[in-house]
């Protein structure tokens, strides 16, 4: 499947769940960009992948670490193994960022809000260049981007009782939204690695979507595009007006 997919997969998992998680306007569409991110994140195994040459040498380097370790492409990284350690990574990283002093409503300069920065930048960046949002202002605009999310503290927004920050939520479900769009097509994912390599799939093997070809173009990124297209409706469109309405009554 294309980045481009993966991405919007992503970006709609998040706006999807949006109404569990309690995140609305613009802290939704942020979040929605980061789970863009996350959408092509798995990818991160691959040094050849657009998310590993996101910031040239630093994060091809990091892909290729990455690839060795988690034992090739499309292997722990496409794994729920993979999928739960990358978003407690998150988790961690929000919960150190949340844990700086805040005053007049702005975090101190510290170092522990490093790590979410970082994670941010990537996942912004890797979101603007699979949507081919930007150009090589792309990533500019995706450090910027992590540098106001750390400003407001947006991205460490409680969506549970356990104070799970949103970030980690954005990293979970668009990896999710990954696996699920690598299961629709010819080569599955190894879900259950390093216990089995064996490749699962989600669509009989005569509707698996070949990446790149027609259907994809013509049929998989309209959907996609529809999908979210039809979320940010219910969210903040009429829809939303009529039900804040009727609450409000
Ligand atoms: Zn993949």
């Amino acid at each position: 499947m294309l980045g481009r997919d993966h991405a919007l997969s992503g970006a709609l998992a998040l706006t999807a769940a949006a109404p569990l998680l309690h995140v609305t306007g613009t802290r939704l569409a942020a979040a929605a960009v980061l789970a863009a991110g996350a959408g092509v994140l798995p990818d991160i195994d691959e040094p050849g992948s657009t998310i590993a040459r996101t910031f040239g040498f630093l994060t091809g380097a990091f892909a290729w670490i990455v690839h060795k370790i988690s034992g090739g492409h499309r292997k722990g990284t496409h794994s729920l193994a993979g999928v739960a350690l990358l978003s407690a990574g998150a988790w961690w990283a929000g919960r150190r960022q949340a844990g700086v002093p805040v005053a007049h409503g702005h975090p101190a300069l510290s170092w522990h809000l490093v790590p979410a920065g970082l994670i941010m930048a990537l996942l912004f960046s890797a979101a603007f260049r699979a949507l081919r949002i930007g150009g090589h202002h792309g990533d500019a605009a995706g450090i910027a981007l992590a540098v106001v999310m750390l400003w407001t503290g947006w991205d460490v927004t409680p969506v549970t009782a356990g104070k799970v920050p949103v970030l980690a939520a954005c990293v979970f479900l668009g990896m999710l939204a990954h696996l699920a769009g690598d299961m629709c097509t010819h080569d599955g994912c190894p879900l259950i690695y390093p216990l089995s390599r064996h490749d699962f799939g989600l669509l009989p093997a005569p509707v698996r979507i070949t990446t790149s070809k027609a259907a994809e173009h013509w049929v998989v990124t309209p959907l996609l595009v529809a999908g979210l297209a039809f979320l940010a409706w219910r969210d903040a469109g009429p829809a939303a007006a009529v039900h804040s309405h009727l609450a409000g009554r």
